[in-house]
């Protein structure tokens, strides 16, 4: 025996079908706002933004500490250099003098790479620091972002609104429904993603499949106080009665 469908609940099940069916289309917009597609873009360039940053300053870091190095090293160099002049002024000693000689040579030696490698280390720096600058800056995206999470919040806010009253309306329809037809609906829609579909003619709003004679026939027939589902998905079928 198929299951009834009376008047009152035909009636309730084609507004909530309509409801519902609103619902689903507004999710689903919510879910592609290109609204949203722009926030998630300007966050993205955001972040690429502040990873250069930081990596620029860590690279910043990095050289400053070489120079750093090199600078103490010179100093080093310098105190022996300073050292070696001191004692081949005071040393009388043939072979003493002939080691702070060369001592001396290879310090000055020393001192003029590292002098040179201080120099360039500066230079890049200050080239590197001058690209870092010319970089988008932060507060440009942040702005964007900010201007762009505004509007994408004001439009998911009315489609939001406009949901909110929907599933109320949908909730105090379910609550309508008959126990039985309701358990039904929630069943299809658990299964279907609807709970019912409209037959839209010979074509099944939920698979899209266009019925055959024979089953649009016998659909035809069957009385609408009873409940019929779609021989090819089996989803509740929703009848105009036209
Ligand atoms: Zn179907």
């Amino acid at each position: 025996m198929t299951p009834t469908l009376t008047d009152t609940d035909r009636t309730t099940l084609t507004e909530l079908v309509g409801v519902d069916g609103r619902i689903r289309l507004l999710t689903a917009r919510l879910d592609a706002l290109p609204e949203t597609a722009t926030v998630e873009r300007l966050e993205q360039q955001a972040d690429e933004v502040r990873r250069h940053a930081l990596s620029t300053r860590r690279i910043t870091h990095d050289m400053t500490g070489t120079v750093h190095r090199l600078q103490a090293d010179a100093a080093r160099l310098r105190a022996r250099r300073r050292d070696d002049l001191a004692g081949l002024r005071a040393d009388t000693d043939r072979e003493r003098r002939r080691d702070l000689q060369h001592d001396l040579q290879v310090a000055e030696r020393r001192l003029a790479e590292i002098e040179a490698d201080i120099d360039r280390e500066e230079r890049t720096l200050a080239t590197f620091g001058r690209i870092g600058e010319e970089d988008t800056p932060h507060g440009e995206v942040d702005e964007a972002l900010h201007r762009a999470r505004e509007e994408a919040a004001t439009v998911s806010g009315e489609i939001r609104g406009q949901l909110a009253g929907l599933q109320e309306r949908s909730s105090a329809l379910r609550d309508a429904l008959s126990p039985e037809l309701r358990t039904v609906y929630e069943e299809n829609e658990a299964e279907h993603g609807m709970g019912a579909a409209e037959l839209a003619g010979s074509t099944c709003r939920c698979c899209c499949i266009e019925l055959d004679h024979s089953a649009a026939r016998r659909i035809a027939n069957t009385p609408l106080s009873r409940q019929v589902t779609c021989p090819e998905c089996g989803v509740l079928l929703l009848r105009t009665g036209e």
